[in-house]
């Protein structure tokens, strides 16, 4: 923590400049201010948004990366070893600019390195699609970055990087240190810009592929807009929204249950998309579960996020903000806030709120912020709280805490979801061990950081 402490005071102050990484091609000058969102007076950097003769230039310089499986390792892995090096700056960054506290940033930068790694070790013989467009989330600003461009170009693709509009700065740090570690320029070139840029690097003949990780939403235009414009068959590897569940019956241990609901459903202020939405109890023990979440959710600590002792950092900016509070008001109106707390009021914070709803058919849509949904249900109706999970057409992650064996091996076969946790925390992936993706609307698998995701990156070879 005393290394944390030291970076931490360097980097405070420090400023950032983002703006198109093009081969051949001077960057313009950084010209809108990105926002700090837990500080409103603290500006991280400037940015330069990517215009549309950019992305001309990228598209006609794009070239697949032609070096052979042991080079392309061996410079990921050298990208892996200057994100190390140079850790302090891109933790402080991730958490100036996305509004991480400092254990979700360490964690992300972690990530990144995994996927690096891991990308490096599983590189095959070249077959590459050719250029492939990476469009990514502000949520893991940096570790999703990372896995979709590393998977690219581990297979040898040319890469055209658009990172999301909020947070251009670490994406930048990032294809700076691949460049640095050998990434030739025409094999990775970055296009910071909001869902314009986006639009223009998934209509365009010349692209091969398109690896998304945002809203289904998004991911629905962008497949009509490569089904007009593309070759058909261009893989779409999307990773989207969840409506994620989570049940505990009355066998389960209620302080491992409580703990699990906690973590996934407020840390990162809920914007994951492994978060857990909806909390289904069962009802004889709801009273006393309710009072435990309640006196354990009083124990979290609001703020910013730069604060080592922050468990709940903002939201990622005002339209996120008003979107969540807006939301929150209406339940207001109907009666369901069981509990509430306070934020700082500077800061595009949302108050982490507690909500009763009869059902999770109720719930329209995810609600990316730190808003749990509490819901009961008696001992007879645990099939029919399976098909309403299943009813809502997602299938991200799900939780369940019991002590039946039986009932682990009946939930986890009649739950669709592409991660599922039992008696443990509904927390994201590892890279590895514990690849990551999901079912449904929540995307097209295979699972990131596992074993056949590069295959979706490499040209599929027709029957023989
Ligand atoms: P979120 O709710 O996480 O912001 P979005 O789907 O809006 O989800 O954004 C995810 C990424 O998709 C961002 O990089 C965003 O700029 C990009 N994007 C938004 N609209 C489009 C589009 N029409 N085509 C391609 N990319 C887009």
């Amino acid at each position: 923590l005393t290394t944390v402490e030291h970076d931490r005071n360097v980097w405070r102050a420090h400023q950032w400049h983002a703006a198109p990484l093009l081969a051949g091609t001077a960057a313009p000058q950084p010209a809108l201010t990105v926002d700090n969102p837990a500080v409103p007076a603290d500006t991280p950097g400037q940015v330069r948004f990517a215009s549309s003769a950019d992305v001309e230039t990228a598209l006609s310089a794009a070239t697949p990366w032609a070096a052979d499986r042991a080079t392309r390792a061996a410079v990921l892995n050298r990208a892996a070893d200057l994100f190390e090096a140079n850790y302090g700056e891109l933790f402080a960054l991730i958490s100036r600019e996305a509004g991480k506290s400092l254990p979700d940033a360490i964690a992300e930068l972690r990530e990144a390195v995994d996927f690096l790694r891991y990308y490096a070790a599983n590189a095959p013989e070249a077959a590459p699609v050719g250029t492939f467009t990476c469009i990514s989330p502000w949520n893991f600003p940096l570790a999703i970055f990372t896995g979709q461009v590393s998977a690219a170009l581990a297979t040898g693709n040319a890469v055209l990087a658009k990172p999301a509009e909020q947070t251009p700065l670490i994406a930048f740090r990032a294809v700076q240190l691949m460049l640095e570690a050998g990434v030739p320029a025409t094999a990775l070139q970055l296009l910071p810009g909001a869902g314009d840029v986006g639009a223009a690097l998934t209509s365009d003949a010349r692209v091969g592929g398109v690896a998304f990780t945002g809203s289904t939403e998004t991911a629905l235009k962008i497949r009509s807009a490569m089904a007009k414009h593309m070759a058909p068959g261009a893989p779409l590897i999307a990773e989207t929204g969840g409506l994620n569940a989570m049940i505990v019956d009355s066998t389960a241990l209620p302080e491992q249950a409580v703990q699990a609901v906690i973590e996934s459903a407020f840390q990162s202020a809920g914007q994951r998309c492994s978060a857990l939405r909806c909390l289904y109890v069962q009802e004889d023990i709801a009273p006393n579960l309710q009072k435990m979440l309640i006196g354990a959710m009083n124990t979290l600590t609001v703020g910013n996020p730069w604060d080592i002792s922050t468990d709940v950092g903002p939201v990622i900016d005002e339209e996120a903000q008003s979107g969540i509070q807006t939301y929150i008001e209406a339940a207001r109106a109907e009666g369901r806030v069981l509990h509430q707390l306070d934020t700082p009021s500077e800061g595009t914070f949302a108050q982490p709120t507690l909500l009763r709803v009869g059902s999770i058919k109720e719930m329209e849509r995810e609600i990316f912020g730190p808003v749990l949904h509490l819901a009961t249900f008696k001992a007879g109706e645990l099939d029919q709280v399976i098909a309403d999970i299943n009813g809502t057409g997602y299938g991200l992650t799900f939780g369940l805490q019991t002590r039946i064996d039986d009932r682990v091996q009946h939930v986890t076969e009649a739950v669709h979801a592409g991660n599922i946790y039992v008696n443990r925390n509904q927390i994201g992936a590892i890279v590895g061990s514990q690849p990551f993706g999901g079912e449904g609307l929540s995307g097209t698998g295979p699972k990131a950081g596992g074993p056949n995701y590069l295959t979706r990156f490499t040209k599929r070879h027709a029957p023989a």
